[in-house]
C-alpha cells in the first residue's frame, strides 16, 4: 500500500503547524496524481487571505480589539465555502489550513465550491451575549468586501451556531441594503435555514458508517459504538445510531464520560446533558475517561470532538474495527498509518463529516431559488451525495492501493486539479 506524508519526511510530524501539515498532504497527493508543478504551487497558496481588527465595546465600558481572519483557498470552482470559528487558539495558519481542507472536502462530495474558513481569536465563553453579538456583527463588517452568495458563503464552526449566523446574515443584509439570505448557511430555519441542517453532519457520518459496514461485512444490528464529543455532531450521531439499534457503550465530552457495557440509554443521556451541561456523572453507567474511551473494545469508534485526539501515543490502544472521523482532523497522519496497519478501517474526515457542508449547499440553493424542501427531500439528496462520494473514495482506495484517507485526498484534489488544468 502506498504510504502518505507521515512516512515520507519529518514535516509530517504530529507537532507540525496545521498549514505545513495540509501542504504536505496536498503535495503528496498531487505527486500521486501526477499533477504539474505549477498547479501544485497554486494549490499551496490560498487565493485570498484577509486579517481584520474588530473593535468591541465591552460591558464594562472598555474597548477591546479582536483579530479575525478569512482565508479563501480557491475561487475557481465557484464561490468559496467554509465555517467561522470563535476560539482562543485561532491563528492565520490554522484558518488557511482549514480553508484548504474545505477545498478537498467540497471536492470529495462534488459541490461546486472552493474552500474557505474564517475565525476570530477569542474565548466566546468569556463574552456576554451582547458582546458576542457585537463581535459577530463586527466580523461581518470587516469581511463584507470579500464575501457574498456568489463569492464566499460562511457557515458555523466551533463555538458559532445558528444564532451567530442569524446576527451575521442580518448585518450582511443591512450593509447590502437588501435581504441576502444566501450569504450565510447554518441559519435558523425561520431565517432561511434548511430543514435537516442541524443533524446533517451526524446523518452523513451514519450513512458513511452504514455503507462501510456493508462492504466489510460488519453486521450493525447490536454493533457497539464509542463516541468522543457530545455536541452537535456527537450527540446527533449517538441518537441516530441508538435509534437504528446499535449499542452506544461509551460517550465522553471535555468534562469526562460514561460507560455502560449493555448500552447507554441515549435519550436519557441527551436529557441529562441538556440539564447538567456534560455527560459526566450520568447515573446510567460508570465513569469513563477520554483515554479509556479510545481503548474500548467496540466495533465503531467515532471521534466527534476536536483535532489531534488519536496520535501515535494512543493509536495502538484502539480496538475498534472502524474509526469514523466525524471531527475535523481527529487522527494525526502518523496515527492513521498505525490504525491502517492494525487492519482498522479509518473513514476520513473530509468524507465522513461532509454531510454538514452538503446540506449547507442545499440551504444555499433553497435561498437562491426561493423553493424550500421537505426534510425527507433533504435526507434523500444527502444520502445520494454521501453514498456516491463513499463509492468514489472506496474505488480509488481499491484501485490505487492507498488507504481511505489518501483516497479521499485523491478524489477531492482530483476535482480541483481537473478544473485548474482546463485553464
Ligand atoms: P460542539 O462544540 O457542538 O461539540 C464539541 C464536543 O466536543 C463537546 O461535547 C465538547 O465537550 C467535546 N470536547 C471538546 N474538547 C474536548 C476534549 N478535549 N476532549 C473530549 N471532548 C471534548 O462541536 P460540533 O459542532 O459537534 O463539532 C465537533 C467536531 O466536528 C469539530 O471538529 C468540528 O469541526 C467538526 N465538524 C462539525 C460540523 C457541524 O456541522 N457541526 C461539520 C463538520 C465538521
Amino acid at each position: 500500500m502506498n504510504t502518505g506524508p507521515s512516512q515520507r519526511t519529518c514535516l509530517g510530524s504530529e507537532e507540525a503547524n496545521p498549514f505545513v501539515a495540509v501542504c504536505e498532504e496536498i503535495a503528496w497527493t498531487a505527486r500521486m496524481l501526477g499533477v504539474a508543478d505549477g498547479i501544485v504551487e497554486r494549490l499551496l497558496h490560498p487565493e485570498r487571505v484577509i486579517e481584520i481588527s474588530i473593535p468591541v465595546l465591552m460591558d464594562d465600558g472598555s474597548l477591546r480589539i479582536f483579530t479575525g481572519y478569512r482565508a479563501q483557498h480557491t475561487l475557481t470552482l465557484g464561490p468559496a465555502k467554509g465555517g467561522i470559528r470563535f476560539h482562543p487558539d485561532v491563528t492565520l495558519d490554522e484558518v488557511k489550513a482549514l480553508a484548504m481542507w474545505m477545498t478537498l472536502k467540497c471536492g470529495v462530495v462534488g459541490l461546486p465550491y472552493g474552500g474557505a474558513k474564517g475565525g476570530v481569536t477569542c474565548d466566546p465563553q468569556q463574552l456576554s451575549l451582547r458582546e458576542l453579538e457585537q463581535l459577530s456583527r463586527g466580523y461581518v463588517r470587516g469581511i463584507f468586501p470579500v464575501i457574498g452568495p456568489d463569492v464566499d458563503i460562511p457557515a458555523p464552526d466551533v463555538h458559532t451556531n445558528a444564532r451567530v449566523m442569524a446576527w451575521m446574515v442580518d448585518e450582511y443584509s443591512r450593509l447590502a441594503g437588501k435581504p441576502v439570505l444566501g450569504a450565510f448557511t447554518g441559519k435558523p430555519v425561520a431565517l432561511g435555514g434548511s430543514l435537516g441542517r442541524e443533524e446533517a453532519t451526524a446523518r452523513g457520518c451514519v450513512i458513511v458508517i452504514e455503507t462501510a459496514a456493508q462492504l466489510i461485512g460488519l453486521d450493525l444490528s447490536g454493533a457497539t459504538v464509542a463516541i468522543q464529543g457530545f455536541g452537535n455532531v456527537g450527540s446527533n450521531a449517538a441518537r441516530l445510531l441508538y435509534e437504528k439499534g446499535l449499542r452506544v457503550i461509551g460517550v465522553t465530552d471535555v468534562m469526562g464520560g460514561v460507560y455502560n457495557e449493555s448500552g447507554i440509554d441515549i435519550r436519557a443521556l441527551l436529557d441529562y446533558s441538556r440539564q447538567v451541561g456534560t455527560v459526566r456523572g450520568f447515573p446510567g453507567g460508570q465513569s469513563l475517561t477520554n483515554s479509556e474511551l479510545f481503548a474500548l473494545d467496540c466495533d465503531i469508534l467515532i471521534p466527534a470532538a476536536i483535532e489531534h485526539q488519536i496520535t501515535s501515543q494512543n493509536a495502538n490502544d484502539v480496538r475498534a474495527k472502524i474509526v469514523a472521523e466525524a471531527a475535523n482532523g481527529p487522527t494525526t497522519s502518523a496515527a492513521n498509518d498505525i490504525l491502517v496497519d492494525k487492519g482498522i478501517l479509518v473513514l476520513p474526515d473530509i468524507l465522513t463529516n461532509a454531510g454538514g457542508v452538503t446540506v449547507s449547499y442545499f440551504e444555499w440553493i433553497q435561498n437562491r431559488t426561493g423553493l424550500y424542501w421537505s426534510e425527507e427531500e433533504v435526507r434523500t439528496r444527502l444520502e445520494q451525495v454521501m453514498a456516491r462520494a463513499f463509492n468514489q473514495v472506496y474505488t480509488v482506495h481499491q484501485e490505487k492501493g492507498v488507504d481511505m484517507r489518501r483516497a479521499a485526498y485523491m478524489v477531492g484534489l482530483g476535482r480541483v486539479v481537473q478544473a485548474l488544468q482546463g485553464l
